[in-house]
């Protein structure tokens, strides 16, 4: 009965989810460099504290990129129930991708048209931010008399590792297991799809070593370029077969992603790039040094430290083979891969909710790449997190990006009998 309330109480809030989508994706916030954090912040901050939020403005001070310039700024809003009992949080991050070429609407106007809204950010995600906020929305209209809490956040730098974010937040003990209870980040997952986690990454940047000289006479030097060829080469033969080969039991989208996987993200050896109009040509030189930098996607059933071990083994292959090879391999970043559990409350809640509302069974899935979970998880040590939301994952991040009214809608109904299941029927249990 309530729970059919609280659906009328989505359908009738259409055209405010429609204009609050469109209200967020008119204020460009790019990052890099973070542009107007500090402005989407205030209005979100305005809309919620009308539906009775206690809300907080914070800025990271002395993370990285922020400047007085490009100030990090985020929000953290909390409504407390009238009982005691759990927090449900949800987590978006405000930030937004550049635009690049090829739109053929503005991406900042928030174009409505054939039941879709078009702009940057709009599925990725100011969609499922507000598609969260509909969904508090018309709970707290339905079920006034709640148990627990629930809070709304939006924070900066997701797109540039959520250092500024959700990271600082989690540090200040935002995502401390007493305080809040589940997490659902309203990632576009599509709205049949449970995301339970990441794969890992390390980060490093491989370099080795020769010796300059005359390029007429490379007989005295030492090629830091040819000792790196035949790196790429172990590579080739021993390293991709053996991580095309390691699978993983985690159901990672897309299945190429469902393995060890290895990117090399850039090279360089030799003498540097010129200047744009430099018209000289270049000298005659040995290369001391050349230097590439690796992308390597880890899964949960990989130790870190056996897949920096297998890098050591494969250039000390190549060093057995080369008098006089000498490298460094340097990391540069790592995240562990994380996984919530299937039975966590979260997930089961949720999953729930997705059949009731859209009458078939929720899709667990994995992303490739990680996301602000991490920091919730490793910073904050809370495990009962997921990523929900609405919007189809491929359109992130390409032009004329777009999410559909519908789909805001569905993953609006799932969020808000998610909160009635959490905060109304298990208060009900605890009292
Ligand atoms: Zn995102």
């Amino acid at each position: 009965m309530d729970d059919e309330r609280l659906m009328q109480a989505i359908a009738a809030r259409e055209d405010d989810l429609v204009a609050l989508t469109q209200a967020l994706i008119r204020i460009p916030t790019l990052n890099p460099p973070g542009r107007n954090y500090l402005e989407i912040c205030e209005s979100l901050a305005e809309r919620l504290r009308g539906s009775g939020f206690a809300v907080e403005l914070v800025r990271a001070h002395g993370a990285p990129a922020d400047s007085d310039k490009y100030p990090r700024w985020n929000l953290v809003a909390r409504r407390e129930g009238g009982r005691p009992g759990e927090c449900v949080h949800f987590n978006s991050h405000h930030d937004v991708v550049e635009t690049g070429h090829g739109w053929t609407v503005d991406p900042f106007g928030g174009e409505l048209r054939d039941g879709r809204v078009y702009g940057r950010g709009a599925c990725d995600m100011k969609g499922g931010l507000a598609a969260s906020i509909i969904a508090a929305e018309a709970f707290l209209e339905v079920h006034p008399d709640f148990a627990g809490a629930i809070e709304i956040s939006a924070t900066a730098d997701e797109e540039s590792g959520g250092y500024g974010g959700v990271a600082y937040l989690a540090e200040l003990g935002h995502f401390d297991p007493e305080r809040v209870q589940h997490v659902i980040i309203p990632e576009p997952l599509n709205k049949d799809r449970i995301c339970l986690g990441h794969r890992g990454v390390w980060w490093a940047e491989i370099e080795t070593h020769g010796r300059i000289a005359h390029g007429s006479m490379p007989f005295l030097g030492d090629c830091a370029v040819r000792h790196m060829g035949a790196v790429l080469a172990e590579m080739e033969d021993t390293l991709f077969p053996l991580l095309a080969g390691k699978r993983t039991a985690m159901p990672v989208v897309p299945d190429g992603a469902r393995a060890s996987t290895l990117n090399i993200n850039a090279i360089h050896g030799g003498e540097p790039v010129q200047e744009e109009g430099y018209t000289g040509l270049p000298a005659p030189c040995v290369p001391d040094r050349c230097r590439i930098t690796i992308d390597r996607r880890f899964l949960i059933e990989e130790d870190i430290a056996e897949v920096k071990a297998e890098i050591t083994a494969m250039m000390e292959r190549v060093r057995a083979r080369r008098p006089g090879f000498v490298y460094e391999v340097r990391d540069l970043f790592e995240v562990q891969p994380t996984m919530t559990e299937r039975d966590a409350p979260v997930v089961t809640t949720v999953a729930a909710a997705i059949e009731r509302v859209l009458h078939r069974q929720a899709d667990f899935v994995v992303s490739p790449g990680t996301y602000d979970q991490k920091h919730i998880d490793r910073i904050g040590r809370l495990k009962n997190c997921i990523a929900y939301g609405p919007g189809i994952l491929d359109l992130a991040h390409q032009p004329d990006e777009w999410v559909g009214v519908q789909d805001m809608l569905d993953s609006a109904k799932v969020m808000a009998l998610t909160l009635a299941e959490l905060l109304v029927r298990n208060g009900a249990a605890q009292s």
